[in-house]
């Protein structure tokens, strides 16, 4: 019989695929995709073909359930995506990795987008100095990424930093110092650089319709 797992992990179970929904968790023995102990649910041996509908929208939700997006939001991304020259599904993909919230989780200042979500809507992040309050907002190339300069501020991410094993910052963000905790952005995102193992051309067949 399989062990009990909360409704956050059954997403991912569900998903197939590891979202980073609960910080060090996911990144330890005990996340639920990585223990292969058996889905509790009566799905679990659920058998047949997905239709190609069922695997487009698979891949969306798994998209918006990482960076924790609601659909009209989302829609909003494929619409600025969409308007854009070159690749839709890599422009999507690479607004998405652009948001705030997204940012201060890979550079390891906290260890959830949730996380991250509540640190910015507090007050305690800095843009180029400037406190933004606003977990979407778009990072652009050189932008420096700091805690507000207070006690309170800085401890939570700085014990955020101190968890070991945590994922590696990506190629596009450069973390500059941990203590007092700093990053900048090197450049932007490709769809490379995403962490989530997803095929962008699904969600735009899928939109595009
Ligand atoms: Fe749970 Fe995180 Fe593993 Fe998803 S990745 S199953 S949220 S521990």
């Amino acid at each position: 019989m399989g062990r009990h797992i909360g409704p956050v992990c059954r997403l991912c179970r569900r998903e197939g695929t590891k979202l980073f929904l609960k910080g060090t968790r996911c990144d330890s023995q005990k996340c639920a995709v990585d223990r292969r102990d058996g889905v509790p649910g009566m799905h679990q041996f659920r058998r047949g073909k997905a239709s190609e509908y069922a695997i487009r929208l698979r891949e969306k939700q798994k998209v918006k359930r990482y960076y924790g997006i609601f659909e009209r939001q989302f829609r909003k991304y494929y619409a600025e995506a969409a308007r854009r020259a070159g690749n839709t599904g890599d422009a999507l993909m690479s607004l998405l990795e652009r948001r705030l919230d997204n940012v201060v989780t890979r550079l390891g200042f906290a260890l959830s987008r949730p996380q991250a979500r509540q640190m910015i809507t507090h007050g305690h992040i800095t843009v180029n100095g400037r406190k933004v309050d606003i977990p979407s907002y778009l990072v652009r190339p050189n932008d420096q990424i700091q805690l507000k300069n207070r006690d309170h501020s800085r401890k939570l991410a700085t014990e955020n930093l101190a968890h070991e094993g945590g994922p590696a910052v990506p190629e596009w963000l450069d973390r500059i110092s941990t203590d007092p905790p700093e990053g900048r952005v090197s450049r932007l995102p490709t769809a490379q650089d995403v962490g989530l193992p997803v095929t962008p051309q699904l969600i735009i067949e899928l939109l595009s319709r």
